[in-house]
């Protein structure tokens, strides 16, 4: 097994979920976005762990989706993507929900499913405001009219996204909530079943009624609030799950003035220990943490020592660090009394929560701790 790892820690992510649950309430339905890897998470792991907790699954893309249905995951899933039209028969064939965010896109799917005589699952897309995809609001009507009266769709869901939910103090928000809820009447007053949603982790904590009939979180499903976070019952049972793990692969004693890694970025002081981990920025783990990133290892705390490789980092421990070749390393997580937090790490490079986590790629094995804690499985 590869020396790095992420952990998830399945007991907690599926507390989230059961808070989240509780949060929103019996009558409306929980879509958990499972793109880009799951957060990072792993796409196959993260979705059966899911499965049986939420009432939708939701990707990026047409692949994502395909994956997920030959790992025998049963969940709607609904495509988020505008579509490209060499997609569609592999939506189709995968029993993918697709949004339809034009009647440019409608028609494009209405013909096909003519041709081979099916029917497929659709959610329409309104922009409400964020002004990516969707139809304008005073487009909806025709298109809604149109998609009703092909007999190549069933209309399942009625949806929008909101751009700014995680500032409390705008007004963006209420005003996408405000025409959203036009569109959902108009909708409704078409076909009454239709599933209304345009709540995203910002929606689920800070906004109430963005809730409608189904709530999308997506970065609170994995443990962390998009703003502040909430202090209340049953929200403040949401916590990460993911930690990144790495072993000891090598130790050595330098003397003073040494220069270490790529450029000689540090130069050692004393006499003193250098470790190195098996993972770089060719695992996602970001060069720019160069000199500032910090590892726990034996429940103490260091820095980064010089310009982290593609495949391994460096770490000075100190004359007097113990550490020997195959101690466990914890680059995000806890370890003893010491946390790595992913909020501190996105502040160090300067960008958010969502980008670290998704930059850690395939060469780094996920692995879903059990609810046995002597029980694990691996994806
Ligand atoms: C990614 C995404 C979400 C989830 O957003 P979070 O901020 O992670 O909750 C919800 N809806 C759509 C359309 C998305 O693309």
């Amino acid at each position: 097994m590869h020396p790095t790892t992420i952990e998830i820690n399945s007991q907690q992510f599926i507390s989230n979920l059961k808070a989240i649950k509780e949060a929103i309430g019996p009558k409306v339905k929980f879509l958990l976005p499972v793109k880009a890897n799951a957060y990072g998470h792993g796409l196959i792991g993260t979705a059966k762990l899911a499965e049986s907790y939420v009432d939708y699954l939701a990707v990026a893309c047409l692949d994502e989706g395909a994956l997920l249905r030959k790992n025998n995951i049963q969940k709607p899933i609904l495509v988020f993507g505008a579509i490209d039209e060499d997609q569609i028969p592999g939506l189709i064939d995968n029993d993918l929900e697709i949004t339809i965010s034009s009647l440019y896109k409608a028609k494009l799917v209405a013909s096909f499913c003519k041709q081979i005589n099916k029917r497929c699952r659709v959610h329409l897309k309104v922009d409400t405001g964020m002004n990516r995809v969707g139809v304008r609001p005073e487009s909806l009507e025709a298109l809604v009219e149109f998609v009703l009266s092909s007999n190549s769709f069933e209309l399942v869901g009625l949806y929008s996204h909101l751009a700014a939910s995680d500032d409390l103090d705008n007004s963006i928000t209420a005003r996408q909530i405000e025409i959203f809820k036009a569109c959902a009447y108009m909708v409704k007053q078409r076909k009454a079943d239709v599933v209304c949603h345009i709540a995203n982790s910002g929606g689920v904590c800070y906004h109430p009624d963005s809730y409608f009939d189904m709530v999308r979180p997506g970065l609170m499903s994995y443990g962390y609030f998009p703003a502040k976070p909430i202090e209340n019952f049953p929200l403040n049972q949401i916590k990460p799950c993911f930690s990144l793990k790495s072993r000891v692969a090598y130790f050595k004693v330098v003397p003073a003035g040494s220069g270490i890694s790529y450029n000689h970025r540090y130069i050692t002081k004393e006499t003193t220990r250098i470790v190195t981990l098996p993972i770089g920025y060719g695992d996602g783990y970001r060069r720019g943490l160069t000199n500032i990133g910090e590892v726990l290892l034996n429940g103490k705390r260091y820095t980064i020592s010089g310009t982290i490789c593609m495949d391994m980092l460096m770490v000075d421990i100190g004359p007097s660090g113990s550490a020997y070749v195959g101690d466990e390393a914890v680059l995000i997580g806890t370890q003893g009394q010491e946390e790595i937090s992913i909020e501190k790490m996105a502040i160090m490079l300067n960008t958010i929560v969502y980008e670290v986590l998704v930059s850690f790629n395939e060469r780094i094995p996920r692995i879903y701790t059990a609810f046995s804690p002597s029980k694990q499985v691996i994806d």
